[in-house]
């Protein structure tokens, strides 16, 4: 019996014990699966990291679950991309979630955006009315893989506000991340010249490719949408597609979201090659670090430049 008794405080002891392991864990909840991804990266085994987003949803426009909410209630650190990105669904579920410590200026809360020299930020009045979907800048920073490092950086300062005593090993994990990333984006740009890419002209469907465009020397030179977030009318493809024709543009590039049927018709009117990109890590299964996201784009565009030349 006394045997019985002792394993069984053993057990209950070793549940308490893991339980308390994991709960000193910063609880870290991001909008999108790339800052998940790049939280991980610094936040090491010190983080529970949960992306709310999967990377195959446009995080423009996000249906809110109630399994957010748990989420969010339990998070120590949220994490949003910024520039009105998410701002369709996350500044409500912020208030649903009665959680003071990650409201916006708490200390639990990160615009990862904060540090990133950030693109096509409106100089006149722009009205969300109007449909403009970017009012304070491009906000798809992330897909330049050089801004990856910005993001990091504001995390490692902020999991190191929140728990001082790992402030060394966040930020040797950062140097670590920063340094991977730096070799592995010389890789990408060297892949980006050998495919020809400089000044090659494409199309992409919504403006989320510009900070890719600039790093890898695409130029894009029209949208499928007329704007950020509107649906094009049939004039807007009718000119398009004479755009893309005067102008032998051959590459069309498109986020996973979109419905692919008419950039695919525009595609074969005009003899255009219509690449369809993961925009975020887990947009596909194999897609499951930062990193892999790079690699799988310039794949996918390598294969879809082979098929143009046959
Ligand atoms: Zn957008």
């Amino acid at each position: 019996m006394k045997t019985i008794l002792s394993k069984l405080f053993l057990s209950i002891g070793l549940i308490f014990a893991i339980a308390s392991v994991s709960s000193a864990k910063i609880q870290v909840v991001t909008t999108t699966e790339d800052l998940a991804a790049i939280a991980r990266e610094v936040g090491g085994d010190k983080a529970e990291v949960t992306a709310l987003v999967k990377g195959y949803q446009d995080p423009h426009f996000v249906d809110a679950k109630p399994s957010y909410l748990i989420k969010l209630q339990r998070a120590d650190l949220f994490i949003e991309v910024g520039r009105d990105l998410e701002v369709g669904w996350v500044p409500s579920l912020l208030n649903s979630a009665r959680n003071p410590d990650i409201l916006t200026g708490a200390p639990g809360f990160l615009d990862a955006s904060l540090r990133v020299p950030i693109l096509e930020i409106p100089t006149g009045q722009v009205s969300r009315a109007q449909g403009d979907a970017h009012p304070f800048g491009n906000p798809h920073y992330w897909m330049d893989p050089k801004n990856g490092e910005f993001i990091a950086d504001a995390i490692n300062e902020k999991l190191s506000a929140l728990s001082p005593a790992d402030a060394d090993y966040f930020h040797s994990r950062l140097e670590d991340f920063t340094k991977r990333l730096r070799t592995a984006l010389s890789g990408w740009e060297k892949k980006a010249k050998e495919l020809g890419l400089t000044g090659t002209q494409v199309v992409t469907y919504h403006k989320s490719w510009s900070y890719f465009a600039k790093r890898f020397g695409l130029e894009v030179v029209d949208f499928v949408e007329p704007r950020p977030g509107i649906p094009p009318s049939p004039q807007h493809i009718q000119s398009l597609i004479v755009k893309m024709k005067t102008g032998n543009i051959k590459l069309m590039i498109i986020d996973p979201y979109f419905d692919s049927k008419l950039p695919q018709k525009i595609a074969q009117d005009v003899d255009a090659k219509l690449a369809v990109l993961p925009t975020s890590v887990g947009a596909e299964k194999d897609i499951r670090s930062y990193f892999d996201l790079f690699d799988r784009q310039l794949e996918i565009i390598e294969q879809a430049l082979k098929e143009g030349r046959k």
